[in-house]
């Protein structure tokens, strides 16, 4: 008996589930068990003997039985323990940060451009990206076989409605609406027919305008020094060089010197040193009285701005689609809380 129990406590220190534990209880303590002949080996012995032995064979079922539940319970924490092993929460970890959105780059530049001539004194105003023809051209000295017509590709919408191919409409609608003296940008998206590397079918720009009794060519170029100057840095260098649109005379390019070579001439410059950065002019009369002002009494100046170009050159960028594709990793260069 001392024998069975030694090897079913060797048995069974081997076991971890219960499910072997089971098939090694049948053989000791089932039907056919071993233990279990040993009890009913009791009814073939003598009344004397059947006693003692009867006692002993009940302490060793008594003792198994003991030894088979303690395993069990044993074995049921070991698994109970092993579940929570693999459930453990590390509270220590650092939590997952999400990338906050920020400001498109055209948006900030765009800001950057409004704040700017907002502490010089001009006001905002804007305009319907869907604008007259009448708006978009005629009134500003651009008649139907006006040969400024063909700089634009036009998206036509219907007779005399189109979008907008500038936001010099914008300079028309406030000279109707509003009381000079003036002195306003219109920021807006603008529409033409053009896509590749450096056109976008829709880009933004932002025009200027002022409007008063003294005004000369040269308060303009005070305000295009003073915008450049803040925009792309106080050492910037200018130039001013003849140029023609059909709303202005005089008119004039500003240039700015190359941000890449510092003037010395490389690609993004074609060697010239200089980047054109911007146009501006003095308000046609043409302009003046199509809006029913007396070019006699009235001067104005204006000047116009891509915004696209703007950004390109302060970033650094070299494709103008990379503004419209939303590419996450092109965006988050802008974001100061950016997440790789
Ligand atoms: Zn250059």
């Amino acid at each position: 008996m001392e024998e069975i129990l030694e090897k079913l406590k060797q048995e069974i220190k081997e076991i971890h589930n219960l499910e072997s534990l089971k098939k090694v209880k049948a053989a000791y303590l089932g039907k056919k068990g071993c233990i279990t002949k040993l009890l009913k080996n009791i009814s073939t012995l003598s009344a004397e003997k059947r006693k003692n032995y009867g006692e002993k064979v009940n302490r060793l079922k008594r003792e198994a039985e003991k030894i088979f539940s303690q395993k069990s319970e044993s074995i049921k924490k070991e698994i109970e323990n092993l579940s929570l092993e693999r459930e453990k929460l590390d509270i220590t970890l650092p939590g997952r940060r999400y990338a906050k959105g920020s400001l498109h780059p055209l948006s900030i530049v765009l800001r950057e451009i409004e704040d700017i001539f907002e502490g010089l004194n001009f006001s905002i105003e804007e305009g319907p990206e869907i604008e007259y023809e009448l708006y978009n051209f005629d009134m500003l000295n651009m008649p139907k076989e006006h040969p400024a017509r063909d700089m634009h590709d036009t998206f036509y919408i219907d007779e005399g409605m189109l979008l907008r191919t500038h936001t010099s409409p914008v300079q028309i609608r406030v000279l109707k609406e509003k009381v000079p003296p003036l002195m306003f940008i219109s920021p807006g998206k603008v529409y033409r027919r053009d896509a590749d590397i450096s056109h976008s079918p829709m880009f933004h720009q932002v025009e200027g305008m002022i409007v008063d009794k003294k005004l000369s060519f040269s308060h303009l170029k005070g305000i295009m020094t003073v915008f450049l100057r803040k925009f792309f840095g106080e050492e910037t260098e200018l130039r001013f060089r003849p140029s023609y649109f059909p709303f202005t005379e005089p008119s004039a390019e500003v240039d700015i010197q190359c941000i890449v070579c510092k003037g010395n001439g490389c690609r993004l410059c074609s060697y010239t040193g200089f980047l054109e950065i911007l146009g501006c002019g003095v308000v046609h009369p043409n302009v003046f009285k199509a809006a029913g002002y007396d070019p006699e009494i009235w001067k104005g100046l204006a000047f116009g701005m891509g915004v696209e170009r703007m950004a390109m050159l302060k970033y650094g960028i070299d494709d103008i689609r990379l503004f419209f594709e939303n590419d996450y990793r092109f965006l988050k260069n802008f974001s100061l809380t950016a997440v790789t």
